[in-house]
């Protein structure tokens, strides 16, 4: 029987948060964030500006991330935030929904679950700078921050270079053993370090925390290292020190954000940095920029999270979800 997957210009398409787990994984991710990365490059694919606003009831900040795709006609927007509540209740603190519209008429498309896309998307972006960025030869993989997003950050992070062990350092170490465990079910020895150490062994870096402030110095770092710092989405936030910036070969996913609310701001802010010298990740991955010029140099990509990278992996959920016959379509 042949799936019918086409929607009636009256239909909605509605993916479900419990549908995206077996719809779209590490590499689905990671070839909707690289192609909407090389389309934001070539101007082809942009960012509207970030709304996000503590609402002043339960806590709550709520916002969106939007933009359009011109390369891949994705328009829409991730509404979503944060209630700090919502653990009590049973539910995610973080809630994300996308909503997807046609780019040629406006109507809307699709409703898609948005939190675990949110953590495929963010894995698959900091595994996007790993594949351009990281020196060939990185065997040993660095963590900083033990959180939800850690496991999905490190299992995309290993698709991309034969790691042969993990090191990790978290601020809470009891939140260890999520890093410990990721690590085993990867058949990877992991090794918890204080960050001096962690410097010294990894070859790739990654910080995922909400950190406000610099928890990785420039002297910990050693010449050839690739860092994605991804943890820094908001004004204040900060993973790394800004000299660390200044030794660094800083590249981003888009430069307005990395210097207002990414890890740049503070290297950008006391004047380490120019805005200037951070490069686009599409530019590299288009063969624009060369990327990483020497075995030596120390690249960072500071990975902020944009709403493209949001909808070009709900778009990518769409069309499996009408592929394999489970999108649920209704009149609208
Ligand atoms: P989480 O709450 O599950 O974990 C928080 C992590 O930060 C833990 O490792 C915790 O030990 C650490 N931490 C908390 N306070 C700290 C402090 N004062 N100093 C150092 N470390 C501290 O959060 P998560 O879902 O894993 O998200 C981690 C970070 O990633 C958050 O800041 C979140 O906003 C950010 N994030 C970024 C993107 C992006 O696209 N760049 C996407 C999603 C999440």
């Amino acid at each position: 029987m042949s799936l019918d997957t086409t929607v009636a210009t009256n239909e909605l398409v509605i993916v479900p948060e419990s549908a995206i787990a077996d719809l779209i994984d590490a590499e689905a991710s990671f070839e909707a964030v690289e192609q909407v990365f090389a389309a934001m490059s070539r101007r082809d694919a942009y960012n509207f500006p970030v709304i996000r606003e503590a609402i002043g009831h339960a806590d709550a900040l709520y916002g969106f991330k939007s933009g359009f795709d011109r390369a891949g006609l994705a328009l829409g927007l991730k509404s979503g935030g944060y209630w700090p509540g919502n653990d009590a209740k049973g539910l995610t603190n973080h809630q994300s929904t996308v909503f997807l519209f046609d780019a040629d008429t406006g109507r809307p498309k699709a409703i898609v679950g948005g939190n675990l896309l949110t953590a495929l998307r963010t894995a698959a972006a900091s595994s996007v700078s790993i594949k351009h960025l990281a020196r060939d030869d990185a065997k040993v993989l660095g963590m900083v921050g033990a959180g939800h997003q850690s496991a999905f950050q490190m299992r995309a992070a290993v698709r991309q270079r034969n790691f042969e062990k993990v090191v990790g350092w978290n601020f809470h170490p009891e939140m260890l053993s999520r890093l410990a465990d990721t690590a085993a079910e990867l058949g990877l020895p992991f090794e918890a370090v204080d960050l001096p150490e962690l410097g010294t062994q990894a070859d790739v870096i990654i910080t995922i925390t909400s950190s406000f402030d610099a928890i990785l110095q420039a002297d910990h770092i050693t010449p050839g290292t690739h860092i994605a710092c991804m943890g820094t989405d908001t004004k204040g936030k900060q993973e790394v020190a800004a000299d660390l910036l200044a030794t660094a070969t800083v590249f981003t996913d888009e430069i307005a954000q990395s210097i207002t609310i990414g890890e740049a701001q503070h290297a950008i802010a006391q004047g380490r940095i120019a805005e200037d010298a951070i490069i686009e990740i599409g530019a590299v991955i288009n063969g624009t920029h060369s990327g990483r010029m020497s075995s030596d140099e120390i690249t960072l990509f500071d990975g902020t999270g944009v709403g493209l990278q949001d909808l070009a992996v709900a778009e990518k959920a769409v069309t499996l979800a009408l592929e394999r016959g489970i999108a649920q379509k209704v009149p609208f």
